[in-house]
């Protein structure tokens, strides 16, 4: 099983992906913290990427495919795939990768969910600095630690409302022609982010199970 998971910024990804992983032992390749890893190493190209994806826009297709490559090539399991591909070249070149590897790609997951709904997500997210939980934090009742590890609690530097903005703009310009490119390839669902986490892992194992 070699799954596609797509959606909007905001939409969940992140948190179905490890669901995901977990359930069907996938091997999950996530390409905004491969992104973020190198960021965070200090490198010279993490301080280019860090410059991109600050303003919100994409990494240049050449560099996300080149660090996708070892990636796929380092696991036996089923891979999922979360935040690519972002563009057309993207999903053209994951096609010639997967057919030169002997591999093809099973399912392509779109979960949808309004702007108005994934801005309020984006701009409520935290993340811990320890741990990787993802969290949304109320007016009402703001978390200062993870409630899992204790951890401390960050923002992503694109996660203002401003660069949310332009992220989804970019997506609607860049993204949205990648789910045309798969809708009439038999793998695609659609599945309703709007509901609890939990219920939209149900919906998508259900639909995973379903197109077996
Ligand atoms: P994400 O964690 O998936 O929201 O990605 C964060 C940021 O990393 C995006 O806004 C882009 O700047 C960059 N990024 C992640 N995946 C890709 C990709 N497949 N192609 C280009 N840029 C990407």
């Amino acid at each position: 099983m070699n799954i596609i998971l797509m959606g909007c910024p905001g939409a969940g990804k992140g948190t179905q992906a490890v669901k995901l992983q977990q359930m069907f032992h996938l091997h999950h390749i996530s390409t905004g913290d491969v992104l973020r890893a190198e960021i965070a190493s200090g490198s010279p190209l993490g301080k280019q990427i860090a410059a991109i994806i600050d303003k919100g826009n994409l990494v240049p297709d050449e560099m996300i495919i080149s660090m996708l490559e070892n990636s796929v090539k380092s696991t036996d399991k089923g891979i999922i795939f979360d935040g690519f591909p972002r563009t057309v070249a993207q999903a053209q070149a994951l096609d010639e990768m997967m057919h030169r590897l002997h591999h093809r790609i099973t399912h392509v997951v779109m979960i949808e969910l309004p702007q108005e709904e994934a801005v309020r997500r984006i701009t409520s997210r935290r993340q811990c600095k320890k741990c990787g939980e993802i969290l949304h934090i109320d007016v009402k009742n703001p978390l200062t630690k993870c409630p899992v590890c204790g951890g401390e609690l960050y923002a992503r530097p694109d996660d203002t409302p401003a660069r949310a903005k332009h992220r989804f703009d970019v997506y609607r310009q860049e993204t949205l022609p990648v789910k045309n490119y798969y809708q009439s390839s038999g793998k695609y669902v659609e599945i309703n982010g709007y509901q609890e986490p939990q219920k939209v892992f149900e919906d998508i194992e259900k639909s995973l199970k379903k197109n077996k």
